[in-house]
């Protein structure tokens, strides 16, 4: 091809590009301009995850009847006029993309009357070209309606995920903004019904609740923190809240930082805000953290990133350090359930001192939960117990038989067999042999449940109450039966037998995180959970029939010797080995 320079729409489509990746990012590109608008009130409409509908109405400024069109060319914002304004931006727009963009990928209409005309214009824009304009009675504010978005972009359209993730992603991000902005109220619908909604009371405690759900909340404590300027520091001040250790998640995603109002994300305070709860979360588990930064506006640099999703600091180590300074104080300080405080495992800290300490935590708590672990087989089947007996004729062997000699340090099983010793670890064991039991339960349709006499409710985050609502049959299968109570409210009518003591709410509120993380092996990963969650702890003082319980059963598993997330069950030493070892002293 010859070069030439393209037309206009398509330097417009292609630019649009950058800005508007997913129907996600024609939600946020609206919201930020109601914001901007000042608007106190954001009504969001989407009809199939933003693809056919997206429709943003607000009660902000409105555009001036002189200013529609202008507002819908590319480069047109009446946020900035020079590149010095950027040091004092108020505004979460500046580069007057956004609007272009969108019109150059949808069928979009805007209705709009400034606060100070007395009547309002509606434009209609296809493919960039206005199509149509007229007066029109309207209230205060602004009403942006994109449909179709990508019609002409096939390419775009092509790569869009699937439905209830792009869905997924636009509550989640309502739902974000609607925390960092609580005077605001944001309602958001979804197919005609409603799936956020925010009171706009200005209390963040108040969104917190209505975007993540009460039971999440329970489990958060508060942050705050504020460094006033010295020498060449910045003041940064840190509010939000926190997740207490008990609650966490399997990624990161429900780490929101807010730096000035802005959405932002930053791989190193996401960093810190995870290294803050170092030794008191296991790895691979991250907390839930919604955190605004505010500092002075030239402090920071927005204008690093397409879509303003990244930002750059002048003193980057300043503001990481309140980060984790304000999350660390809130987590130490939080009251654990035996009255002690986690401050007390601080000293952990150290190299080596670990272990100890944990164990002298977990005795005191422990010691009187009954272990669920049983002999005999029974009529109906438990998932701790496959029955034995004619019926189900015992396991092959996997483990020869094994003489039980004591425990050490509340935690490992010391047993004898023929060839030597054996150390058992009790939960990684347990785990294994729940893991079995549970998983052919669930495949032989055979899992007993338990009847909750007063169901119980929960509430999930918005965004995660769809995916519950759609896995209920999965959910079902594997014990937990839910009945939609609300919007976003389950009703906890049955949950496993095998959960024995442990809250359903706490493992509800679990399996909504894991169905986010996507369906692969779905099934395993929740099993999984729950039997590293009902499995005995370390720190748990066993009796003798206990232990003998435990290693009969795990002698007949199909992998006894590991935990089913890869962990040792079990050291052997051979005879020869211990032999060696006196050997070895001897000499
Ligand atoms: P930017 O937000 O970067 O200025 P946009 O393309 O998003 O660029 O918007 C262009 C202009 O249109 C804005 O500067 C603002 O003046 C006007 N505008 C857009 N949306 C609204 C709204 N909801 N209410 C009032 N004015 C709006
Ligand atoms: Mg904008």
């Amino acid at each position: 091809m010859p070069i030439e320079i393209l037309p206009d729409y398509v330097v417009g489509q292609i630019a649009a590009g950058e800005v508007i990746e997913r129907p996600a990012s024609v939600v946020k590109e609206l919201l930020e301009n109601s914001l901007d608008a000042g608007a106190m009130s954001v009504h969001i409409a989407v009809n199939g995850a933003g693809r056919r509908l997206i429709r943003i109405s607000d009660n902000g400024s409105g555009i001036p009847a002189a200013e529609v069109e202008t507002a819908f060319r590319r480069h047109a914002t009446s946020k900035l006029r020079s590149i010095d304004d950027l040091n004092s931006l108020t505004t979460l727009g500046f580069r007057g993309e956004a609007l272009s963009s969108i019109a150059a990928v949808s069928r979009l209409t805007v209705t709009t009357r400034h606060r100070k005309e007395s009547a309002g214009t509606q434009i209609r824009i296809e493919g960039g070209e206005v199509k149509q304009r007229q007066s029109v009675g309207a209230p205060i504010g602004t009403v942006i309606s994109a449909e179709n978005l990508f019609f002409n972009t096939p390419a775009r359209l092509k790569f869009l995920k699937k439905e209830n993730t792009e869905k997924r992603h636009i509550v989640s991000l309502v739902t974000r903004y609607a925390m960092a902005y609580p005077h605001v109220r944001f309602i958001l619908e979804q197919d005609g019904r409603e799936a956020f909604r925010s009171s706009g009371s200005g209390q963040l405690a108040d969104v917190v609740v209505q975007a993540l759900g009460l039971d999440t909340f329970k489990h958060l404590v508060e942050v705050f923190a504020e460094d006033t300027a010295h020498d060449d520091r910045p003041a940064v001040r840190v509010y939000g809240y926190t997740s207490n250790p008990e609650l966490h998640r399997s990624d990161r995603s429900s780490i929101t930082l807010f730096v000035n109002g802005r959405w932002i994300q930053d791989a190193s305070l996401t960093y810190g805000v995870i290294q803050a709860y170092h030794t008191l979360l296991v790895g691979g588990r991250y907390p839930i953290a919604i955190l605004m930064i505010d500092l002075p506006r030239d402090e920071v640099d927005v204008n690093v990133h397409p879509t303003k999703a990244e930002v750059r600091f002048r003193d980057p180590n300043a503001v990481f350090a309140t980060v984790q300074r304000a999350v660390r104080q809130s987590v130490i300080s939080i009251p654990q359930p035996n009255g002690q405080r986690v401050t007390r495992l601080m000293p952990a800290f150290r190299e080596g001192a670990d272990l100890q300490l944990d164990m002298a935590f977990d005795v005191e708590e422990d010691i009187q939960v009954k272990l669920p672990l049983r002999h005999s087989g029974q009529d109906t089947v438990d998932p701790t117990e496959i029955p034995v007996g004619p019926e189900a004729p015992l396991k092959p062997r996997t483990l020869p038989l094994l003489r039980v000699v004591g425990q050490v340090g509340a935690r490992y099983i010391v047993a004898e067999g023929p060839s030597g010793m054996y150390l058992i670890d009790q939960h990684a064991a347990h785990q294994r042999l729940l893991y079995e039991q549970y998983r052919e339960a669930v495949s032989l349709k055979r899992v007993a449940m338990k009847q909750i006499a007063s169901p119980q409710t929960i509430d999930l985050p918005a965004s995660e109450a769809r995916l519950v609502e759609q896995h209920l049959p999965l959910l079902q299968s594997l014990g937990f039966v839910l009945e939609v109570f609300g919007p976003n409210t389950f009703r906890i009518l049955a949950v496993p037998e095998m959960l024995s003591s442990i809250e359903p709410q706490d493992i509800v509120l679990h399996v909504g995180d894991e169905l986010k993380t996507g369906s692969h092996d779905l099934t395993d990963r929740l099993i999984q959970y729950i039997c590293r969650q009902v499995a005995v702890k370390a720190g748990h003082i066993l009796n003798q029939d206990e232990m003998q319980s435990l290693v009969r059963q795990l002698e007949r598993c199909e992998s006894p010797r590991f935990s089913p997330d890869g962990q040792a069950t079990l050291i052997h030493l051979s005879r020869e080995q211990l032999a060696r070892e006196f050997e070895r002293v001897r000499s």
